[in-house]
């Protein structure tokens, strides 16, 4: 094995290294995790609890002029914030609104 070899050798190794790290980037990037709750204090009521943290935009006003940033808060299982979606959802049906959705949906068959 001369020199060039060699070199031509450890290189390649090395771009290997580089595309297994590279890989590895790319899959964490397309991974989508939920923010897992985890031990905390809830910046609620300040209770240690299972928390998720909740991005939000604030505004903030110091001496007349406004600044937009977000803030990360702690919110435990309770006091987390319900997005607009989920306050929009109808409540879910009760036992006996599903006895009837069976009923109708049993004569729909039969
Ligand atoms: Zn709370």
């Amino acid at each position: 094995m001369n020199d060039f070899d060699r070199f031509s050798a450890k290189n390649a190794a090395m771009s290997r290294a580089w595309e297994m790290t590279g890989d590895k980037k790319k899959e964490e990037k397309k991974e989508y995790k939920p923010a897992e709750p985890k031990m905390g204090i809830c910046d609620v009521c300040k209770q240690e609890a299972l928390v998720r943290p909740h991005r939000s935009r604030q505004t903030d006003r110091t001496d007349g002029a406004a600044s937009f940033g977000s803030v990360v808060k702690n919110y435990c299982e309770k006091c987390f914030p319900k997005s607009k979606k989920d306050l929009n959802t109808p409540p879910p049906p009760s036992a006996k609104q599903v006895k009837n959705l069976l009923k109708g949906a049993k004569k729909g068959l039969f």
